[in-house]
């Protein structure tokens, strides 16, 4: 049968094989189609399409499997659901891996707590192999390997940049000697931000208010070959901190308000790479949390009148573990604070993971398959959604328009920023933007 193959399909099931574990066995062989997944997907509840039912989405990976790599399967396919690797076959595993959020919803109500988005990372790295990716992704994914090949081109723009936002620092912290250091060696903590001022003067403010020993990287937190699937492209993004890390003696890596960035580096570089870091992981909400329960940094809560809610991002969240620290410092700045329902592991997904808002021609599926957020979003009655991802923001923005909610979607480091008390001078640190 091997003979019969093409160059492309043996590589592609070369892939499959280099997958072929414990796990995928134990997925693929345990999955009852019980359907109790289908009602936890918001894409399949919006759509009602039965390609969109999250056990559906790894059916297509199932009789591959069967078809090249059990017994029965190669004997007589028509009777064992076996399917053969075709052009449609690829056309299907495309549709099913790259339209999902990636938010691990559906694992949770799985009775078996099969991992939908792990079989799906089986079938976009064989579509990484077959060169059949999303071409922004893939863009993405590239152009930040090539920043870190080419850091010193950067070096001199970042330091421009960082030159012109420091008098605002100042001006809003009261502090003559507020400053924004990048690449400092010995600093303590490495505060990785997002391309954009939006997340790096924030931060700067609290970091400087409260006093911390810190410095900024070079590099952006977002890691686009994580959605594509690239895990070996991916680790080389995310290496480009680590090593930055290394070389700057850090304890602490600090991820800015970015889902996926702080799951890549918490919780899958150090497989990937087979390394364990000699510094600690953390979301900015574990320092930003800390500093207010020392009193390193004093809020008032009065300054924020709105009513405000939270979204859990799934990659910070569900996927993260990242639940309290959020709402501890929303509570401490916002009195008139509700909760979605559901919430924490069970809140619903936006609908702008997975790398699905930066894919312009998805926009109106986004749309779509994002009803469910935006009816839990107006049940709270909210004037002000905060969520510590730019992918969630980006996608409530599009809710906000599309289904008329009149909120206005902040990160949280920005209310924080608003509702900070500068104590010298009493100067208050107005809202940004
Ligand atoms: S809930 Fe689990 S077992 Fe049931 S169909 Fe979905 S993946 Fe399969
Ligand atoms: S991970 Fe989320 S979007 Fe993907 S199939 Fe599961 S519930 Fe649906």
């Amino acid at each position: 049968m091997k003979g019969e193959l093409k160059e492309w399909q043996e590589k592609l099931l070369g892939v499959m094989k280099g997958r072929r574990n414990r796990q995928l066995l134990y997925y693929l062989e345990l999955c009852t189609r019980c359907g109790l997944c289908k009602d936890a997907c918001h894409i399949y509840r919006a759509t009602g399409r039965v390609e969109f039912v999250p056990s559906h989405r790894a059916e297509i990976l199932r009789r591959l499997y069967r078809r090249y790599f059990s017994p029965l399967g190669r004997l007589i396919p028509s009777l064992y659901e076996a399917r053969e690797l075709d052009e449609r076959a690829l056309e299907d595993l495309y549709e099913a891996a790259y339209t999902c959020t990636g938010c691990r919803r559906c694992m949770v109500y799985c009775p078996f707590g099969i991992d939908i988005t792990w079989l799906l990372g089986v079938e976009k790295a064989m579509l990484v192999a077959a060169g059949k990716v999303p071409e922004e992704l893939a863009m993405l994914t590239d152009a930040a390997i090539e920043k870190g090949n080419s850091i010193d081109l950067y070096r001199d723009l970042l330091q421009e940049q960082i030159k012109g936002l420091e008098p605002e620092l100042r001006e809003r912290t009261g502090m003559p000697g507020a400053s924004i250091p990048i690449g400092r060696k010995g600093a303590r903590v490495l505060y990785v931000a997002l391309a954009g001022a939006h997340s790096i003067l924030p931060a700067a403010i609290i970091f400087n208010l409260a006093g911390e020993d810190w410095t900024l990287s070079m590099f952006e937190s977002s890691n686009y070959g994580y959605f594509l699937g690239d895990t070996e492209k991916a680790a080389r993004v995310a290496e480009r901190i680590v090593s930055e890390a290394k070389a700057l003696g850090v304890e602490e890596v600090v991820i800015t308000e970015c889902g996926h960035a702080y799951r890549v580096m918490k919780h899958l570089d150090e497989v990937w790479s087979k390394q364990k870091f000699p510094f600690r992981v953390s979301s900015i909400f574990e320092p930003f949390a800390r500093y207010l329960k020392e009193g390193r940094i004093k809020v008032d809560p009065d300054r924020i009148a709105e009513r405000v809610t939270y979204h859990d991002p799934c990659q910070l969240g569900r996927n993260g573990g990242i639940f309290e620290e959020p709402r501890a410092i929303i509570r401490a700045i916002a009195r008139d604070f509700r909760e979605m329902n559901p919430n924490r592991e069970k809140n619903w997904c936006c609908g702008g993971g997975g790398g699905l808002v930066a894919q312009p021609d998805l926009e109106e599926f986004r749309a779509v398959t994002g009803r469910l957020k935006a009816e839990q979003i107006a049940a709270t009655g909210a004037k002000i959604v905060a969520t510590p991802c730019e992918n969630c923001r980006l996608q409530l923005d599009l809710l906000n328009q599309r289904y008329h909610l009149g909120i206005q979607v902040s990160a949280v480091t920005d209310l924080l920023v608003q509702a900070a008390v500068v104590e010298k001078g009493q100067k208050k640190a107005a809202a940004l933007g």
